[in-house]
């Protein structure tokens, strides 16, 4: 499938997990993938090597997200990677992992949560819009299946998650006047090698699968053909949307 060919994405956090997965996805259907990561600089690298491998074009671009500067830092490497080609797709994948209970978050924790989770998409996407032509353009945020559960060990996590969500549903009315969609992802419980620690509890898995529709534990894969989907044309006439991508998780009582 060649449908973005021509077309160039920023995909933040690609150096593992769904990012890399995503970014890999994109490539695949023929876009110009600047992959961005935080540390993990050999995991960047494997997801451009991944991509080139295939025939692809993919740059790797370092900016630690949540720190003064950080949007600028970003955007010098993804100017000179796309060296005056436009930007049509923004993946805001990025962010940090829930960091506890109310009881035990500190203010620092909370302040970083919300720094990288939601102060660096917003500005991220104020910086990236003058790089958008007019038509055509599409902003995903990768949000969470946690803003619909009551989960008191991600409380901080879930709101910063239910901000991005009505940035999404506010800014896809604004930019929606220059042919630009905005929508969001909610994954549910996703197998990435980050929480393969946490699924590793004896029993978690089980009772998470228990809790979901479809049986089984969510893949990058999963979460990838979804974010794919609303940077194709055939997402044109979805915007403002949040796309649950959780197999159905916490539905209801299963019978
Ligand atoms: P992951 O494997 O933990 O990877 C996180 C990515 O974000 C890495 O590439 C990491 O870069 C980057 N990142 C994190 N903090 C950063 C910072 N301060 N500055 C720069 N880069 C930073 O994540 P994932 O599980 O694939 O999750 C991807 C997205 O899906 C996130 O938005 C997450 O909230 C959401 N989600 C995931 C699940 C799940 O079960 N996996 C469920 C619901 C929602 P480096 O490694 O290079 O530092």
């Amino acid at each position: 499938m060649t449908e973005l060919r021509g077309r160039t994405a920023l995909v933040t956090g690609a150096s593992r997990g769904i990012g890399q997965v995503v970014a890999t996805r994109l490539a695949a259907r023929g876009a110009a993938v600047v992959a961005h990561y935080g540390t993990d600089r050999g995991g960047a690298e494997a997801t451009v090597e991944r991509i080139t491998r295939a025939g692809g074009t993919a740059y790797a671009v370092r900016a630690e997200l949540g720190v003064d500067g950080d949007v600028e830092t970003l955007f010098t490497g993804v100017e000179a990677a796309l060296a005056g080609r436009p930007l049509d797709i923004l993946v805001n994948n990025a962010a940090a992992p829930p960091v506890g209970p109310l009881g035990a978050t500190t203010p620092a924790a909370f302040d970083h949560l919300f720094a990288v989770n939601v102060r660096a998409p917003y500005f991220i996407i104020e910086r990236a819009l003058p790089l958008f032509r007019d038509g055509g353009g599409r902003i995903v945020t990768v949000s969470s299946a946690a803003t619909r559960m009551a989960n008191a060990t991600q409380t901080s996590f879930a709101m910063t998650k239910g901000a991005v969500e009505t940035m999404t549903r506010t800014l896809a009315n604004q930019l929606g006047a220059r042919g630009i969609t905005v929508n969001a992802v909610a994954p549910g419980a996703t197998r990435t090698a980050t929480n393969g620690p946490a699924f590793s509890t004896p029993g978690l898995v089980e009772l998470i699968i228990g809790m979901t529709a479809l049986d089984r534990l969510g893949e990058p894969d999963d979460i990838a053909d979804v974010v794919a989907f609303l940077a194709s044309d055939a997402a044109r006439w979805v915007t403002g949307q949040v796309i649950d991508a959780s197999g159905g998780l916490f539905l209801g009582p299963r019978a």
